[in-house]
C-alpha cells in the first residue's frame, strides 16, 4: 500500500542487523527513522531474528513477546496482568 517511499530502508535495515546482531529493534528503528513494528516486519520477512531472546520474556496470557526488567516477567502488559485469571481459565477449557 505504501511501499513506495520505504523502498530501501529493508535493505538499510537488513544491513545494520548483519552487521550488528545484537543491535535491538528500537535502536534500528531510531537509526533509519521508522518504527519498530516495521523493523520488526523487515526483519521477519528476511528471516532474521526480531529481537533478542535474552532481553524478551513471553506474556503467559496472550503469549506476545515483551520486553524484561521491570516488575511485570509474567504479563506484557497492566491489561494482561489484570485479566489473565479469566485467559487462564478459557485457555484450560479450550484444551
Ligand atoms: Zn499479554
Amino acid at each position: 500500500m505504501c511501499a513506495s517511499p520505504l523502498f530501501g530502508v529493508a535493505d538499510t535495515v537488513v544491513e545494520i542487523k548483519l552487521k550488528n546482531p545484537k543491535r535491538k529493534a528500537a535502536d534500528i528503528a531510531r537509526d533509519v527513522g521508522v518504527s519498530r513494528e516495521r523493523i520488526r516486519q523487515i526483519l521477519k520477512k528476511n528471516g532474521l531474528c526480531t529481537r533478542l531472546p535474552r532481553l524478551t520474556n513471553i506474556c503467559i496470557n496472550c503469549g506476545k513477546p515483551f520486553p524484561r526488567g521491570d516488575k511485570r516477567d509474567l504479563y506484557c502488559s497492566p491489561e494482561c496482568d489484570a485479566g489473565a485469571a479469566l485467559c487462564y481459565s478459557d485457555m484450560r477449557s479450550m484444551r
